[in-house]
């Protein structure tokens, strides 16, 4: 049977309705939120989105990994229905509601940290990786972090402050936090290894900063702005034990790997490797904004009331939404879904890698995957125009991409895992095409 075709192009890309309104968009929205894709939402279901001019896209963003169980997912929007009915805000701080505790319960029962585990819940990623630092150094009592090369945790000061790339998001807006130290990451396409990154952290120690002023350490399991990473199993274990000697506390930001995006329902069940505290976000609440810090209940209840809070932290909307979406993930087995999807979406990746020289790396856990364009093989030195070129061509063809990377010279893969065979294979196929046309140019 054929499969049927998702995408459908009634106009240009952009069509005259989106270019009308990114026009006012220039006029009335301030400069710095560009807007990546030329393209104005109008519905979007599934991983199919629509714009204001008709045309259809299969879109592998999804809101910068938001939409793991897709837009629009009935059973969330059911629920989100149910709760906005009841009441949309009381501040859980002065009147308590339900769907936080239940939340709060049942992530705590998936996080991969054995022993009694505590929530505490927020609106973005930039503030729950903050409150979790928070909670390490009330913890600790201790002042230092130490965050990687390539790390992005967000924009808000301390998030800021821990986010490595200079450029756009730093530049300008110092002095930042004081206290964060800065360590390698590994990197299997372009060095260094784990052992060396290791060691790098110990030399850090012996000439920056005591380990006994370390509150936390700050790891994405697979950095995501950074590249597409995933951090080799022997490098998230040297961690562990340095955060064990020493007393530290190992903070996973789960932001972009989280809720079964790698195949498993956190990144770091990969690694056999506990962490003490857990961020998420992102595709928690489908789009609602909603994020939380897991953690070991020592630590979690070490601050002092009040020490970490907000007026709209765990929105019960949100909550509804984000208990509909772990029936989901559960109830469709998106992780083992994640994991297929992976298989398929890599195996192509590779093939593109053997055809093209410029197509340098092909890499990530489960859906997570990207490709990193290089302009030869030898040198590895970044192709990051090669990279937009791909991301507009295949835009023009009807699917939406994303590009990675500290140099901006990946394209990544964070499209909804309820993604259907036949929509897979027609996105791949525009990918290709869109790759033979800027690559044999
Ligand atoms: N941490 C990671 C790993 C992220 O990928 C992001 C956003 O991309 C953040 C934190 C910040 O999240 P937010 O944009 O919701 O503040």
């Amino acid at each position: 049977m054929a499969a049927t075709r998702s995408i459908e192009l009634r106009t240009e890309i952009p069509g005259p309705r989106s270019r009308e309104i990114l026009e006012r968009k220039a006029r009335a929205v301030a400069d710095p939120l560009v807007v990546l894709l030329p393209i104005v939402a109008q519905e979007a279901h599934g991983v199919r989105l629509t714009d204001v001019d008709g045309n259809t896209f299969i879109d592998f963003t999804a809101g910068v990994g938001v939409l793991n169980v897709g837009y629009s997912h009935p059973r969330v929007l059911e629920a989100m229905r149910e709760q906005l009915e009841r009441f949309v805000h009381t501040d859980f701080t002065v009147v308590a509601y339900e769907p936080y505790v239940e939340l709060a319960e049942r992530l705590g029962a998936l996080a991969p940290i054995s022993g009694p585990v505590k929530a505490g819940f927020f609106n973005s990623g930039a503030e729950a990786v903050e409150n979790a630092v928070k909670w390490a150094k009330l913890y600790t009592r201790r002042p230092g972090v130490i965050a990687f090369e390539g790390a992005f945790h967000g924009r808000t000061y301390l998030a800021l402050t821990l986010t490595s790339k200079p450029h756009p998001y730093k530049t300008g807006l110092g002095p930042l936090v004081p206290e964060v130290y800065r360590s390698p990451f590994p990197n299997t396409y372009r060095g260094p290894d784990s052992l060396t990154a290791l060691a790098a952290l110990e030399r850090l120690f012996l000439t920056q900063v005591s380990p006994q002023q370390i509150a936390a350490i700050v790891l994405e399991p697979q950095q995501g702005e950074g590249g597409f990473l995933p951090a080799p199993p022997e490098f998230v274990r040297g961690l562990r034990r340095i955060c064990d000697d020493h007393g530290i506390v190992l903070v996973a930001d789960e932001v972009q790997t989280g809720f079964a995006r790698t195949g498993r329902m956190f990144a770091m069940e990969h690694f056999d490797v506990e962490p003490d505290l857990l961020v998420i976000a992102k595709s928690i609440a489908a789009g609602l904004p909603l994020s939380g810090v897991l953690g070991r209940a020592e630590i979690m209840d070490a601050p002092h009331e009040a020490a970490v809070g907000g007026t709209y932290v765990g929105n019960p909307v949100a909550q509804a939404a984000a208990l509909a979406v772990l029936d989901v993930i559960e109830d469709e087995g998106l992780c083992d879904r994640a994991r297929s999807i992976g298989e398929v979406v890599r195996s192509r990746m590779e093939a593109w890698q053997r055809t093209y020289a410029p197509v340098g790396d092909a890499r990530g856990l489960g859906a997570m995957l990207a490709i990193e364009f290089v302009q030869d093989r030898d040198s590895k030195a970044p192709a990051p125009d090669l990279a937009t070129a791909v991301v507009d061509e295949a835009a023009r063809r009807g699917l939406l991409l994303l590009k990675a990377g500290l140099e901006g010279n990946c394209i990544r893969v964070l499209c909804p895992l309820v993604i259907s065979d036949a929509e897979l294979d027609e996105a791949l196929d525009v990918w290709e095409a869109s790759l033979a046309v800027v690559l044999s140019a």
